[in-house]
């Protein structure tokens, strides 16, 4: 017998192997069950309430059936379900950002990862404040408004005073009308005192991936360093969330252990954070395994097919309907159109994998020799808010909700309150015209005017749209930063 409870904060008890398995041979055992999977697809369809929608969600095991059932109309039906909750929930929106690397300095020994340890050829890289500041404006001058912070483990060359300094920084730079308005950060797991420091320091999204929810192959894989405490790493939400942050990413690295393992450990892991804080994860990150430095993704032998992504992604998206979902550029512009249709609503652009990859760099010069993973869509930011507008969807730069206190439950609560189209979807009109007014290249701006002009009807409040053409005026006159 395993003990499975989803209320535990021990990680073996929440994340459970034995429940895992069990789950497994549930959604093996009924992917085949038709009238079941169609139950569950009606049960996972957003429902009309008041002004807005509600969805049930699915549990890990509900979803481990989808994910196992092959079935083309089923799979297909998935896909059309997966589209519907992200409209219902997120609209046309797709969010904005990039990736700034700090320190490739780390002591850990993760296998699929260049900056570990044993790694002697890969150039160590720790940006100075005077470099992070030219980062920060090299984003700010392409249109930037959102980061995600990265940095190796290591606490002797990026201890946690240095991490606070840097956001310090990179929310102190106001160049042209440039701003981060909102700093997202993805650093080694920590302590509950650390974490308090960084919602202090006023963070955004703590992002932990797990890398694989699998204890034994986590262990493998992190042969060496702190990172190889499998439960300290896995209980760092719960610290995180103890420290104040409500907004945690999660993440699984698809290819290092078998999808459908890791599918039904990431939809637990958002059920205990549901059941002990009240809140699920705000995002879930779809990372897979890229070629970089040492690293030969043909060595890990789980690796998914294009068409399976797209599946997992559909079914994280009826299984958690109101977390977002963030596509980053490891995945090609093709792949990236696809999953834009299963349900994601953030993704990267622009961006550099590299410690100091922005500054003094021109759009088609890539510095490779401190790397994390190879960039497989490689279009500039202009290029891709252009190609998200061409195919029907809103760029938004907006940063309103945490700036305005919306986190945790209380963004939950909009999303689920119908008000996001007369206030998410504002804000990112607004956002996206400073965008064309600032920073957008003649073809993007036309393309952008176009949009916004078509999108002010679709603000159902009248009022408001009334205040939104007033402020699209101002935008134009030269003023900045107006949020619902
Ligand atoms: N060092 C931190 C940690 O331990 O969580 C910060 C994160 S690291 C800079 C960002 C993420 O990149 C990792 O969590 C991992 O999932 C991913 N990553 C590492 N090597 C990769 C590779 N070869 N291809 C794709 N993603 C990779």
């Amino acid at each position: 017998m395993f003990k499975y409870d989803p209320k535990s904060l021990k990680a073996e008890e929440f994340i459970n192997d034995g429940e895992i398995r069990a789950t497994l041979a549930y959604a093996e055992e009924h992917k085949n069950d038709f009238p079941l999977i169609d139950a569950i697809l009606e049960k996972a369809r957003p429902v009309k309430k008041g002004n807005g929608y509600v969805c049930a969600g699915l549990s890990h095991r509900e979803a481990s059936v989808l994910l196992a059932c092959e079935d083309k109309s089923r799979i297909e039906r998935m896909f059309e379900i997966a589209e519907e909750i992200k409209l219902a929930f997120y609209g046309n929106r797709i969010v904005i950002f990039a990736p700034l690397y700090l320190s490739n300095y780390c002591v850990n020994g993760c296998v699929y990862c260049p900056y570990h340890l044993k790694n002697k050829h890969i150039a160590r890289k720790k940006l100075t404040q005077e470099e992070v500041a030219e980062e920060v404006i090299a984003l700010q001058d392409m249109g930037h408004k959102r980061l995600a912070i990265e940095s190796g483990e290591d606490p002797v060359n990026n201890p946690i005073e240095y991490i606070l300094e840097c956001i310090k920084t990179i929310y102190s730079i106001k160049h042209k009308n440039g701003a981060i308005r909102r700093v997202n950060v993805n650093i080694a797991a920590t302590t509950v005192e650390n974490y308090r420091k960084l919602k202090d320091a006023g963070i955004g999204t703590y992002i932990l991936f797990q890398e694989t929810y699998h204890k034994e192959s986590y262990e493998q894989l992190h042969p060496t360093g702190p990172k190889h405490n499998y439960c300290y790493h896995t209980e760092a939400m719960d610290r995180a969330m103890e420290g104040g942050i409500d907004d945690v990413g999660l993440g699984v690295l698809f290819g290092l252990e078998l999808y459908k393992y890791e599918f039904a450990g990431l939809l637990m892991h958002a059920e205990h954070l549901e059941a002990v804080h009240g809140v699920g994860p705000h995002t879930i990150s779809v990372p897979r395994i890229k070629h970089a430095d040492d690293i030969d993704p043909s060595a890990f032998d789980n690796s998914i097919s294009d068409e399976i992504f797209e599946k997992i992604t559909a079914c994280i998206r009826l299984a958690v309907p109101y977390t977002g979902m963030i596509v980053s550029t490891r995945e090609t512009e093709e792949v990236r159109s696809k999953l834009l249709r299963c349900g994601v609503s953030q993704v990267s652009g622009g961006s550099r994998t590299s410690v100091g990859g922005y500054a003094g760099y021109s759009a088609d010069e890539r510095p490779h020799d401190t790397e994390q993973f190879d960039v497989s869509d490689q279009r500039s930011l202009d290029e891709v808010v252009r190609w998200l507008m061409e195919s029907g969807h809103i760029p938004s730069f907006c940063t309103a909700c945490y700036r305005e206190g919306r986190t945790g439950d209380r963004f939950m609560s909009l999303c689920k309150s119908g008000q996001i189209q007369n206030c998410c979807h504002p804000n990112a009109l607004m956002t996206l015209k400073e965008y064309l007014e600032d920073y957008a290249s003649p073809e993007t701006r036309a393309v952008g005017e176009k949009l916004i002009a078509a999108e002010i009807g679709n603000i159902p409040n009248e009022k408001v749209r009334g205040i939104v053409v007033e402020r699209l005026e101002k935008i134009a006159n030269g003023e900045r930063d107006f949020r619902f």
